[in-house]
């Protein structure tokens, strides 16, 4: 990586405010922005030698930032993978291809909302300090959870830690475990503030703390200056997470107008992670998802835009969130396409949906003002694409459009290529397809036979 001044010039400036765009040159001085249109400009006419970019029909905006991504599941194919599959030293590994990956595909900083084994904060020093190569990371812990459990149900034990998640029971474990998650240094508390039991699916997810717990958990993180993040998915659930003091609802794919309100009454933000659904209802069938499937992820979309919609015209930070780090949501390559989604969905403009990648997510990233932003004095996190964001966004997805992604005023070498990546001894589930019943081998005989004799 090189550090040094450099101007982008005659580039098409997208800030990430949601402001319109327009043709202006970058100055970049060391780590920062020194200067942005006539005054970067004037300025570098006066730095002989200064290094200069030529970005006209290009686009130049701030670095994407990822408001939900797992680093350390290395894109697990389910709970399995993750709960008897991971060991901690090899998943530590893994995550530094991955992060690279990230980087060079556009991303200057996402949240890492729950890791495997506690290694977020782990993998975010490595990166501060220059040990591994990587965005800038704000980072939970443990997920915490009651004993009932979040999305996996029994499988998760009764005590105890499993995977990226804590059972915590009762008054004291709580206090004990926040304590000991704000000692190791996590930027976030993240809570499974519901969740579900797979033999009685139809009827949604429970809450599964009480209101006073839930509030003790904000009293002590919020006394070390720690913000708390809540996976959410009721409007009841929503509703008493904001009113606990939570400062983060992860999905809210099911509020009501009261959920609304709650979150701009209560100032929280709000990452709907979308990506996993919308991937899996778009593009499932590419990996043999069944339609039904498909079709239950397309309505849960569908069904939430309003909700949606409202929360972002109301003020409330809407922030785009990729669920990287499953095998539907590939570190890498996905980071673009909640503001896809927001685009298509929620009806958002481009641009509005870039700022809930740029400026909205440094909220996430808790470096409000410092990134998110083109403009002088804000860390030079950026990137130029060869291409429109502001006509198409999926530009942002296209690898080969990227011109330039810069980290703290250092250009990363996108020239280097990945290591080719082979299968590790037990890592992922093994699948042998569907259940081979006798009735689908004799029906899949008979497609054949059909399509030869049509020939
Ligand atoms: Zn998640």
């Amino acid at each position: 990586m090189e550090h040094g001044s450099v101007l982008i010039h005659d580039a098409k400036l997208i800030d990430g405010t949601g402001g319109p765009s327009r043709q202006a040159s970058v100055l970049i001085e060391g780590e920062r922005i020194a200067a942005v249109g006539t005054e970067a400009d004037d300025r570098a006419a006066q730095m002989p030698g200064v290094a200069s970019f030529n970005a006209s029909g290009m686009s130049v905006m701030p670095g994407l930032i990822d408001g939900h991504v797992h680093s350390t599941f290395d894109n697990a194919a389910g709970h399995d993978e993750l709960f008897y599959h991971r060991r901690p030293g090899m998943a530590a590994l893994t995550a530094v291809p991955n992060l690279r990956r990230m980087l060079t595909s556009g991303l200057t900083g996402f949240f890492d909302a729950d890791s495997l084994y506690d290694l977020g904060v782990d993998l975010k020093e490595a990166v501060q300090c220059g040990v591994i190569e990587g965005p800038r990371m704000a980072v939970g812990g443990y997920a915490l959870m009651t004993s009932v459990g979040g999305a996996a149900g029994r499988l998760m034990p009764d005590r105890g830690t499993m995977a990226y998640a804590r059972m915590v029971s009762g008054k004291d474990e709580i206090v004990a475990e926040v304590r000991r998650q704000i000692k190791l240094g996590v930027d976030w508390i993240k809570v499974h503030v519901t969740g579900s039991f797979a033999h009685r699916r139809a009827e949604g997810e429970f809450i599964t703390f009480t209101m006073e717990e839930l509030r003790t958990i904000c009293d002590i993180a919020h006394d070390f200056g720690i913000p708390v993040a809540g996976h959410c998915r009721s409007a009841k659930s929503v509703k008493f997470a904001c009113e606990a003091g939570f400062d983060q609802i992860i999905h809210g794919t099911l509020m009501d107008d009261a959920a609304v309100d709650a979150l701009v009454k209560h100032q929280a933000m709000l990452v709907p992670a979308l990506t996993f659904q919308a991937n899996l209802a778009e593009f499932g069938d590419a990996i043999h998802a069944s339609p039904v499937m498909q079709d239950l992820f397309r309505r849960e979309i569908e069904s939430s835009a309003e909700m949606f919609q409202k929360a972002f015209k109301a003020g409330v930070p809407l922030v785009c969130g990729s669920e990287s780090g499953f095998s539907v949501t590939p570190y890498g390559d996905w980071h673009y396409r909640e503001m896809e989604v927001f685009v298509k969905y929620l009806g958002l403009t481009p641009l509005e949906a870039i700022r809930c990648a740029t400026e909205y997510g440094s909220l996430v990233l808790r470096m409000k003002g410092q990134v998110g932003v083109l403009e002088a004095g804000r860390l030079a996190d950026l990137i130029v694409v060869d291409g429109d964001p502001e006509k198409d966004v999926t530009v942002l997805g296209q690898r080969d459009r990227l011109r330039m992604v810069m980290l703290g005023g250092r250009q990363v070498d996108l020239g280097r290529p990945e290591l080719e990546r082979k299968p590790l001894p037990e890592w992922r589930t093994h699948d042998f397809g569907q259940i081979l019943t006798k009735p689908i081998v004799e029906s899949a005989r008979a497609a054949q036979a059909a399509g030869q004799s049509l020939r």
